[in-house]
């Protein structure tokens, strides 16, 4: 297998090293799973990817998403209700899901991303039927070949403790704490360039008990590994926040551990000056969801003012059954949008939008191997043709987000091709698609 290669004469590479250097005309060395030079008039003796027509850039990545979402999308009854209403209308067929989903699911999630640039996400499997277990996702994502960042999820309180989900859906806490030490200790590599890092993630305060949101935290601190959760999404949230525990999300986050460089929270739309504040002193990451945020109606993401405080910001698409189109290049260009909608046409450029698709994601996650472009990083490279129809007539790289592709060309994870000429190398897409679309079927025969 080939373990060098060189993409040669790029039109433009986006860097998104330190000094953020957009090159024309400039080459990437691949050696092994490493980024080994960036530069122009490099020379191999592998294998030569032509740049010549496309920009390149770091692989985007993903901070949020529910990867077995992808077999209810775009489900009756589910598709103009607010959050909470959304959830009660899917519990019940998420409840029927076995390992065989699950597996299905986040292959074919994994492989719609890969095409839209991805090369390293993270996954948020908080409910675990009928023997699901997190390492159906792991596997999914050890075939593909992508970099990931499963979490374990947890639901404690059901329908009969005054909670949302059905009991079928819930577990118990001990169990829970139980399971997360034995993925961490199954699973997660915490080395250079891992494929694989484990995180703990409770699904959100209104679903798990005060104790366990805890507990989870000191659990992450004693083995090294990071913290995820759903936070301060929409005003139904904040106000259950105030009700049930007499403060904001923020302060409960503070009160419970969950801030920190070691920890990253889900849209975080309602976060208030002061919470911007907390989470900037204390580098509590965000992943920014803006899709899921529109299609939910929960708001804006005030990711101005958390990027000029020095909060942390990356991209999530969030599952798919609240983006119904996980397209992490898109994603990037709906951010890019929805802080012009909010703060005027100059709020944020495509070029700060890639930025927190790469880099900015990468940090989140606790990845300053991944998300640029220089050597010794990881090579995970994202490859986009700009001869096509999308971005023709256009006179520079930013037509990326304001234009297109929306697919890549060539996808690098580990210095290893992925995609090759739009087409995923690592599994038979057409018969995967058969396979999961099968399997909604099925699913919504009973529904
Ligand atoms: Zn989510």
């Amino acid at each position: 297998m080939t373990t060098e290669f060189l993409i040669q004469n790029a039109d433009t590479v986006l860097t998104m090293d330190d000094a953020r250097r957009v090159l024309h005309g400039a080459d990437v060395l691949i050696r092994g799973g490493q980024i080994a030079a960036v530069g122009q008039g490099l020379q191999t003796a592998g294998e030569i990817v032509s740049g010549r027509g496309c920009v390149v850039t770091p692989g985007l990545v993903n901070t949020h998403h529910h990867l077995y979402q992808n077999l209810t999308r775009a489900v009756p009854g589910a598709q103009d209700a607010l959050l909470f209403g959304w959830l009660q209308r899917l519990y019940p067929i998420w409840a029927r899901f076995t390992p065989d989903e699950m597996f299905v699911s986040a292959q074919l999630g994994l492989a719609e991303l890969a095409l839209s640039g991805c090369t390293l996400s993270s996954d948020h499997l908080y409910l675990y039927p009928n023997g699901a277990r997190l390492e159906d996702t792991i596997h999914a994502a050890r075939d593909i070949g992508l970099r990931f960042h499963p979490t374990r999820g947890a639901m404690s309180i059901g329908e009969s403790d005054g909670g949302l989900p059905p009991d079928s859906l819930v577990e118990d806490e001990r169990a829970i704490l139980d399971d997360m030490i034995r993925v961490v200790d199954g699973f997660h590599d915490p080395s250079e360039g891992s494929m694989c890092r484990v995180g703990l993630a409770p699904c959100s305060p209104f679903s798990v008990s005060r104790e366990l949101m805890r507990d989870a935290a000191l659990l992450a601190r004693d083995k090294g590994v990071m913290l995820h959760t759903h936070l301060a999404e929409n005003d139904e949230d904040i106000a259950y926040s105030e009700a049930k525990f007499g403060c904001r999300p923020g302060q409960y986050a503070e009160d419970l551990g969950w801030t920190g460089d070691d920890v990253w929270h889900a849209h975080c739309v309602k976060l208030d000056a002061q919470e911007i504040d907390l989470f900037a002193r204390t580098r509590t990451g965000i992943a920014h969801c803006p899709c899921s945020n529109c299609r939910l109606g929960s708001g804006i993401a005030p990711v101005r003012a958390m990027r000029d405080a020095g909060v942390p910001v990356g991209l999530g698409v969030d599952g798919s059954a609240s983006n119904d189109m996980a397209s992490l290049s898109a994603e990037a260009r709906q951010a890019m949008l929805l802080q012009r909608v909010a703060n005027g046409a100059d709020a944020m450029s495509a070029y700060e939008a890639l930025e927190i698709a790469t880099r900015g994601g990468a940090d989140v996650l606790g990845r300053p191997d991944c998300g640029r472009l220089e050597p010794g990083k990881r090579a995970d490279i994202a490859i986009w043709d700009t001869t096509g129809i999308a971005s023709s007539g256009s006179w520079d790289a930013a037509a990326m987000l304001l234009a297109g592709p929306t697919q890549v060309k060539h996808l690098f994870v580990e210095g290893k091709q992925i995609i090759r000429s739009g087409e995923i190398t690592t599994l038979d897409l057409p018969r995967l698609i058969e396979r999961h679309g099968e399997m909604a079927r099925a699913l919504a025969s009973s529904f």
